[in-house]
């Protein structure tokens, strides 16, 4: 493989019933890709959920699920709702290419294909691709910090609030504010200020290591955790661990009357099934309230709500 290769270089899932064409398309686009393949509908999205592929080249015509039903099925699924699938059928009329193209397809390609255009096709589909994740991982981002914005947060938090819900889970927000920071930008400058927020930020991500874990910067120096399934026990240890990581940093904070450090104060609140008669807005307001609880009584803690 040279460099030039590098730029197209891609995961390919191939989906059709008859190994012939599979081998084609193999052979077509194996020296620039990697080459997956599925022999029925239903394998290509267990192969879709299990091995994410940059791209999908879909039968249309198979025994039992085709290649429309596959494809209405990506679409169905968030999490795979993102993977572009080109068509590749023998089928000809326009009604055909129009009704992929209404299933969800990004593109169309007749057999017998011409090798040149596959490849042409896949490169073009799989940039286009890659420009749509960069634009969405950067729509998701708070570019100071590299963690996930505030839309990003609101975004998975009522997602992790349905399914929690229905799930029966508790769900948990840790609501983090950094101490005395205006003073700290006027001792330190803005400047430093920025790059205290980016250690800190930087820190807190290893806080909440599993996948469902998410730290968003909330907004100027407040950060969230969002802890879904952690009952309120897990979310203190969880809090208490991004405190003492912060106080690790040592940071020096020369203008702080409470440390000589930056230091931070969180509020814990955990919502527990059922969620009936309450709402996220709730959730992240009661955390809130443990937030200030913990300035009052003297910063640099954590306060957790009684359950009551
Ligand atoms: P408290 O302990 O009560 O939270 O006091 P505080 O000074 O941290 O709280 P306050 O809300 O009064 O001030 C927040 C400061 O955070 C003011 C603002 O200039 C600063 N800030 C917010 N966003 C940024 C940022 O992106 N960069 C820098 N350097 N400072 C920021
Ligand atoms: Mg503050
Ligand atoms: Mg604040």
């Amino acid at each position: 493989m040279s460099w030039t290769n590098l730029a197209w270089n891609g995961r390919i899932l191939v989906v059709d019933d008859a190994m012939e064409n599979i081998q084609i398309l193999h052979h077509a686009l194996r020296d620039e890709h990697e080459v997956l393949f599925a022999l029925d509908g239903a394998r290509a999205l267990e192969m879709a959920y299990s091995q994410k592929p940059d791209l999908i080249l879909l039968d249309a015509v198979m025994p039992g699920m085709d290649g429309y039903q596959v494809c209405a099925a990506l679409r169905a699924n968030p999490a795979l709702q993102d993977i572009p699938v080109i068509f590749v059928t023998a089928l000809t009329q326009p009604e055909d290419e129009t009704r992929a193209l209404e299933a969800g397809a990004v593109d169309f390609i007749s057999k017998p294909f011409n090798v040149a255009v596959v490849r042409a096709r896949v490169r073009s589909q799989l940039t286009i691709k890659r420009q749509a994740d960069a634009m969405r991982e950067l729509s998701r981002t708070d570019s100071l910090t590299g963690v996930a914005n505030r839309r990003s947060f609101n975004h998975t938090m009522e997602a992790e609030w349905r399914r929690c819900a229905r799930a029966g889970l508790p769900l948990s927000v840790i609501m983090i504010d950094i101490d005395h920071f205006k003073l700290y930008n006027d001792h330190y400058g803005h400047q430093a200020g920025d790059l205290c927020l980016q250690q800190v930020g930087a820190a807190m991500s290893a806080c909440a290591a599993r996948p469902q874990d998410m730290l968003a910067r909330y907004g100027g120096e407040e950060f969230v955790l969002l802890l879904p399934q952690e009952a309120a026990g897990g979310a203190a240890v969880v809090a208490q661990r991004v405190l003492d990581t912060i106080r690790r940093l040592k940071i020096p904070h020369a203008g702080s009357p409470t440390s000589p450090y930056v230091t931070a104060s969180l509020g814990v609140h955990t919502m527990l099934p059922p969620f009936e008669n309450s709402d996220s807005d709730a959730l992240i307001r009661q955390a809130d309230q443990q937030m200030y609880r913990a300035k009052q009584s003297g910063r640099d803690r954590v306060c957790v709500a009684a359950l009551g």
